[in-house]
């Protein structure tokens, strides 16, 4: 007995795009489902150790492959937590993880490229990039039915009863048929198989075994003969736990994408082994790219924390601070009880040590990446800047000290980014204050005949075009005790005794000229004044002391 049902709307679409892909990265189908088996051993390795449960070892939780060339199928099997009905079906009938997350989004937003589905960690759906029929035997660990989920099409799925002899997971991949441009059947290609694995899976904790036939020449003969054997693929050593020297970009990078759901090498590489009152061991990354859904609710922040190797949980907040939240990766540490829970982590002594020092380790490389090689800093900046910003607003200034040299704003002299420090080393001696004007985009500030007028001094301007870049200046003040002025706000005090003399003396005489002005604008200006501050332009308007036109724009835009 089974019924059809449909995939959820976002899950047919995709699965659509997969069945369809012509996407030139078909093989990390392979990655995608033994890394979905590893998750699924960690899972009950993890319960176990919890419940006190006797008899599991990581050795013997091993991921089975099986290639089957007459039938055409390649099989990934488990002996992991396993699911039932209900999760069967919430998990693989509807979109779930967080790549998929971001991929339903960028198809919301009109994006149509096929190509776009590897830029997302899209899970158990690679599959069908490669099989036109997926069969999952499954069954959970402690309970007694097992089932099978199966599809062969975008419409729907079947669910119904089936045999299983012990709990976990086995899928069986029906490749597709081959092509002109599309070789299936090297899935089921032993040396093709080893190699993914390698590739892809090699740091993977749990043995990845498969039957391999090997030539062997016969004992006292000349003769060869093939024997079968089962071989662990994989050297299950994590990545974290080898050398650093012994460690490529490659493999980093490789790890980095099949971990952290990524299309792009990061941009940055951070691994430590610390030896202390805590121990550990953390291998941290900084993206290439700011990730779609950085912005979003969607977006988790946080470190996956393994003890002794054992996966404990992912997205660890407290171990990265709020203002490094792009920050991805994992920290592996011998000093925690495997029975912590979230709520304990919080208040746990050692997580506040290992914090602290992440946290100086994700200052100081932002602090050489801006020293030695800047041109990459400002591709970190532009991605992910605007978050130093805020740490510095939502702080109430608190990290002023720590994060203010990390600042870099658009300079109307360099017309590039520049930071506070150089814009300071830059002042002539007669400059006394940091001069800023904000607008929506670097072109409007340019227009501001404020700017002009300050710039004709010979001092140069900073462009605020983030919305928080005027708070965060508000909360910082001043910088090297020189304070932020607006120079479209209050009195800026540029000119001269004469200067202001003559001002002085033009506004006696022009006094009727000024109150006719403010009596047609009425309540709309506050005052009427002539200045000094205009160069090209006739008129300009200028704000009170208190928030800048700028930031009442924000203001005005949030929600109560
Ligand atoms: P993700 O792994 O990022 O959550 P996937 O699409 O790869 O997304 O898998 C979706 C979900 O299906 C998993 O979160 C898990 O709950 C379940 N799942 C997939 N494969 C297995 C498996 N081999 N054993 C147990 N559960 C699995
Ligand atoms: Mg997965």
């Amino acid at each position: 007995m089974s019924d059809k049902k449909e995939f959820k709307a976002e899950s047919k679409r995709l699965l659509d795009l997969m069945i369809n892909s012509i996407y030139t990265h078909k093989e990390i189908f392979l990655r995608e489902l033994i890394s979905n088996a590893s998750d699924a051993s960690d899972k009950l390795y993890y319960k176990a150790l919890q419940e006190n449960i006797s008899g599991f070892s990581r050795e013997d939780m091993a991921i089975n492959l099986i290639a089957d060339k007459e039938n055409r199928t390649l099989t990934i099997a488990d002996e992991g937590i396993g699911m039932n009905k209900e999760e069967l079906e919430e998990h693989l009938g509807t979109i779930a993880n967080s790549g998929s997350f971001e991929f339903k989004n960028a198809l919301e937003k009109g994006v149509s490229d096929v190509d776009i589905i590897g830029q997302f960690g899209v899970g158990f759906y690679s599959a069908f990039m490669v099989a036109d029929e997926v069969d999952v035997y499954s069954k959970k660990y402690g309970e007694d039915k097992g089932y099978l989920w199966k599809s062969d099409t975008s419409d729907g799925y079947t669910i119904e009863e089936a045999e299983k002899a012990t709990h976990g997971t086995t899928i069986v991949l029906h490749l597709k048929k081959d092509t002109e441009e599309e070789d299936y059947s090297k899935y089921l290609d032993q040396y093709e198989i080893e190699r993914l694995v390698k590739k892809y899976s090699d740091y993977v904790h749990y043995p990845i075994k498969m039957d391999v036939t090997t030539s062997r020449k016969k004992e006292d003969s000349d003769e060869y003969e093939d024997v079968v054997e089962n071989k662990t693929l994989n050297s299950q050593v994590p990545l974290w736990k080898r050398q650093k020297k012994d460690i490529t970009k490659e493999e980093y990078d490789e790890f980095y994408k099949a971990k952290f759901n990524d299309f792009e090498a990061p941009q940055r590489v951070m691994h430590n082994t610390v030896e202390g009152a805590v121990s550990y061991t953390s291998l941290l990354f900084i993206p290439s790219k700011t990730p779609m859904n950085y912005y979003s609710q969607d977006y988790k922040k946080g470190l996956q924390l393994y003890s002794r190797g054992v996966f404990i949980m992912d997205h660890a907040e407290d171990l990265v601070p709020e203002h490094f939240r792009f920050v991805k990766g994992l920290v592996d540490s011998q000093d925690l009880n495997l029975n912590i829970s979230r709520e304990m982590l919080q208040h746990d002594r050692k997580m506040k040590v290992m914090a602290n020092k992440i946290e100086k380790r994700i200052q100081t490389e932002l602090e050489n990446m801006l020293k030695d090689d800047r041109d990459e800093y400002v591709t970190f900046f532009k991605n992910f800047g605007m978050q130093l910003k805020f740490g510095i607003y939502n702080s109430y200034g608190m990290l002023k000290d720590k994060l203010q040299n990390l600042l870099m704003f658009y300079s109307s002299d360099k017309k590039e980014l520049i930071t506070l420090k150089e814009y300071v080393e830059a002042m002539p001696e007669d400059q006394k204050e940091i001069y800023f004007a904000s607008g929506e985009t670097v072109e409007k500030c340019d227009l501001l005949p404020q700017v002009e007028s300050v710039k004709s001094k010979g001092y140069d301007v900073l462009y605020m075009t983030d919305n928080v870049d005027e708070f965060c200046l508000q909360m910082m003040r001043d910088y090297d005790s020189k304070t932020f002025k607006n120079v479209t706000q209050g009195d800026l005090d540029l000119e001269t005794e004469d200067e202001k003399k003559e001002l002085e003396q033009k506004t006696e005489d022009n006094k009727p000229l000024l109150e006719i002005v403010k009596k047609a604008l009425g309540d709309k200006v506050q005052d009427v004044k002539l200045s000094h501050r205009l160069k090209s332009h006739p008129v300009c308007l200028a704000s009170g002391d208190g928030v800048s036109f700028e930031m009442e724009k924000v203001l005005n835009q949030m929600p109560d």
